[in-house]
């Protein structure tokens, strides 16, 4: 994923909602980003800083909340969050594992003026 596209379709999303309840100004973005996700918070911010000018989220700050790497296990259906590097069961050490969670990217909230 690219954070330029991720960050223009993030504001045609935040702007539409704002405008459903008619609020002036967005202030606060809260976003989720998973640990294993390809986008970059620093990425996104830069994008945004001038993405956002002229737009209802021009002054809008945005919150990132990083979700660990989640996975689980085929055989055992253990659930775990992997050490760095170590995707083995922790349960029945099988290696053949799926990731649950920690590749998500979406807007959890905004918040408004
Ligand atoms: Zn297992």
């Amino acid at each position: 994923m690219h954070e330029l596209s991720v960050v223009q379709s993030m504001l045609d999303i935040v702007s539409e909602k704002a405008k459903e309840i008619s609020a002036p100004r967005i202030v606060r973005i809260n976003l989720v980003v998973g640990e294993i996700s390809s986008i970059v918070d620093d990425c996104v911010q830069f994008y945004f800083d001038f993405m956002a000018k002229d737009t209802v989220a021009e002054e809008a700050e945005l919150h990132f909340e990083r979700i660990p790497l989640k996975l689980k296990c085929r055989k055992c259906s253990h659930i775990f969050f992997p050490q760095t590097g170590q995707w083995n069961c922790p349960g029945c050490g099988s290696e053949g594992v799926e990731v649950v969670g920690g590749s998500e990217f979406y807007i959890d909230s905004i918040e408004v003026e």
